[in-house]
């Protein structure tokens, strides 16, 4: 297993030199997220996913969740590791303090998040999903409903699930049948089967609060009759403590391609009792109000999963030797060069760090559009951030989840043959990110979303803010020679995309299904250019900081090479999707269904 190193160095430069997270938290009014309290809980953080985390993420994929009538065990360590991450006090961190929680920005938490997923991705999902719970319920929940389930949440004794997914339905929710009937009581009866539950039972905590997605009988038939309720493993009394046993259980746990120490619940509603949140029939958009949130969790795990790759690979292509290097002998001591040292290693190993950096840069800028939501007084530049959030959000999920699949390809890829083999822990990080690409919205769903209902819905307003902001970058630094390789491509990029988007909203006006087949290639040409965008950025950062002194002279190098990398071979490939999109729907639905195989 590749050993995992929290990378600090790096998310501090995103964080502090990047985004001044100092200015940002004190303008929000965060008082306590002081640099020195950001450095020290980061350190912490590094510490406890390194030596507390890391080390049970092997273990756990080889023995995996195991279930016995209706109990499901997690594997050896993942309790004790979770008790120590609430007795630590890590699910309060960025919580309500009304509720308990330690009141500090969302962004510092999103920043520690990578280092949880990186370190095991299993474990990182049990918290990750209390927290779309406690969500739903701030946002949405009665006074009675925050008191008596929030305070549990946020200190992590008990934890949360979203209970979506059934059996005949995913992307579709407007066809479920999960149905809640009024009990006498005002409360409702929960009757239906959901599967796919993340952390939907185990034994990490002592209540599981589901939040479940059902329709009450007479409700509008399809997506405009879903209500959302609180349904709890077990009853809870006035005073919020845990009573009998809730009419839900668990019917089995998947066996999966990935995440195995990461129980996923086939979840059995018999007339459970379960508790309305909001109004009825506004359940979804209830849940829209938390997506961006999880999404942005979602698109955190593609970084992770590009960066521990890129641990693992850079550490064995420093190691392992085989062959000369092209351009002479590199190694005159050993009987061959370390294979670093050959052009198409160094490819796979560059595309797996300009993509971790990038997506960690990107991932930082959004979590600080979502603490100004949260905690900036100023409407209209809440409104601003909140129009960039919607349009990045699909970009972020959809292009980082795929890239950093592709990164943990390209380090089993670097191992060689060893990559295949279990024993390195390289293959774990491919099929453990995989899930990544489906979950919270498949690739093809958040494409939809940006093209259709997002960009060509607001007849391209949507694009507004965030190009402007493009653009002032660009025109800002149009003088700086130093600059011009990466502000020209970022101009023409951008011209291009424009037009592209003009000419999708045209032809869409005559086939509707130029959408969908233009989408998937549209949305990672915008995550290509949305990438650059970042690169550009870090690499003025460094240049500004290698005029001003010599101090960490190495790393602001590395970061202008890397970003150099980026512009020269990876953004290129946003051409091939640009041509793509070019050749249109025609060849893609040519083919009646009967004809796809003879
Ligand atoms: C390990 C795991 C954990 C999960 N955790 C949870 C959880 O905690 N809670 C929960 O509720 N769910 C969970 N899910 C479910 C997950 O969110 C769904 O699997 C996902 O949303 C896709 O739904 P589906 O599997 O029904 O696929 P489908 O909706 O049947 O889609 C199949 C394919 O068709 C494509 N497709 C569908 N409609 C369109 C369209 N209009 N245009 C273009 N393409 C389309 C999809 O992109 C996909 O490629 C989990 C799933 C897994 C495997």
């Amino acid at each position: 297993m590749p050993e995992y190193k929290a990378p600090i160095r790096d998310m501090k430069f995103v964080m502090q030199e990047l985004l001044d997270c100092d200015s940002h938290y004190q303008k929000l009014g965060y008082e306590d997220a002081s640099l020195d309290m950001v450095d020290a809980i980061m350190s912490e953080a590094a510490k406890f996913t390194e030596q507390v985390i890391a080390p049970i993420n092997k273990t756990g994929d080889e023995q995996g969740c195991t279930w016995n009538d209706g109990v499901v065990t997690t594997p050896d360590g993942f309790k004790e590791a979770y008790q120590q991450y609430v007795e630590g006090g890590w699910p309060t961190l960025a919580q309500n303090v009304d509720f308990g929680g330690q009141g500090l920005p969302h962004s510092l938490n999103t920043a520690l998040n990578e280092f949880f997923s990186a370190a095991n991705h299993s474990f990182a999902m049990y918290p990750g999903l209390s927290h779309g719970a406690l969500a739903t319920i701030e946002e949405h929940g009665s006074e009675v409903q925050k008191n008596t389930f929030i305070p549990k949440l946020v200190e992590g004794t008990w934890t949360g699930t979203m209970c979506l997914t059934e059996p005949h339905c995913g992307t579709d929710l407007g066809m479920l049948r999960t149905k809640a009937e009024l009990n006498d009581d005002g409360s409702y009866a929960i009757t239906g089967t959901k599967i796919f539950i993340s952390a939907g039972e185990h034994d990490l905590s002592d209540n599981i609060v589901h939040i479940v997605i059902a329709r009450i009988p007479g409700s509008p038939e399809g997506s405009r009759g879903i209500s959302l309720f609180i349904v709890p493993k077990f009853n809870v009394t006035d005073t919020g403590e845990v009573s009998d046993r809730n009419a839900v259980t668990c019917g089995s746990i998947e066996h999966k391609m990935g995440i195995n120490a990461n129980a996923t619940c086939v979840i059995n509603f018999d007339g459970a009792k379960g508790y309305l949140i909001g109004e009825i029939n506004r359940g979804l958009n209830c849940m829209f109000t938390f997506m961006n949130a999880a999404r942005l969790g979602v698109a955190s795990e593609g970084v992770a999963a590009a960066d521990a790759s890129f641990q693992g690979a850079l550490a064995y292509a420093q190691d392992r030797l085989q062959m000369r290097s092209l351009s002479g002998v590199k190694n005159p001591n050993g009987p061959a060069d370390p294979i670093i040292v050959h052009p198409d290693v160094r490819r796979m190993l560059l595309t797996q760090k300009s993509i971790a950096e990038g997506g960690r840069a990107l991932i930082g800028y959004l979590a600080q559009l979502v603490d100004i939501g949260h905690a900036s007084k100023d409407e209209a530049e809440k409104a601003i951030a909140e129009s960039k959030l919607a349009l990045l959000t699909p970009i972020a999920k959809a292009f980082l989840t795929e890239l950093g699949l592709e990164c943990t390809s390209h380090g089993v890829q670097v191992f060689g043959g060893h990559g295949f083999i279990k024993e390195w822990g390289m293959e774990q990080l491919m099929r453990d990110t995989k899930i990544s690409c489906l979950y919270e919205g498949t690739t093809g769903i958040q494409a939809l979303d940006l093209l259709a209902r997002k960009i060509l819905g607001s007849k391209g307003e949507i694009l507004k803010p965030f190009g402007a902001e493009v653009t002032a970058f660009c025109v800002a630094n149009a003088g700086d020679e130093a600059m011009q390789e990466f502000i020209q491509p970022i101009m023409t990029f951008g011209g291009d995309w424009q037009k592209m988007t003009e000419t999708l909203g045209l032809k869409a006006m005559q086939n509707p299904d130029e959408i969908g087949a233009a989408s998937v290639d549209y949305l990672m040409y915008s995550g290509y250019l949305t990438l650059a965008y970042f690169w550009a950025k870090m690499a003025k950062v460094a240049q500004d900081k290698l005029a001003a002194s010599d101090d960490d002279k190495a790393f602001y190098q590395a970061k202008i090479k890397t970003a150099r990398f980026y512009f020269q071979r990876i953004l290129p490939r946003a051409n091939g999707h640009a041509a793509c999109v070019a050749n249109g729907a025609e060849s893609m639905m040519a083919l009646d269904s009967e004809e796809f195989i003879f």
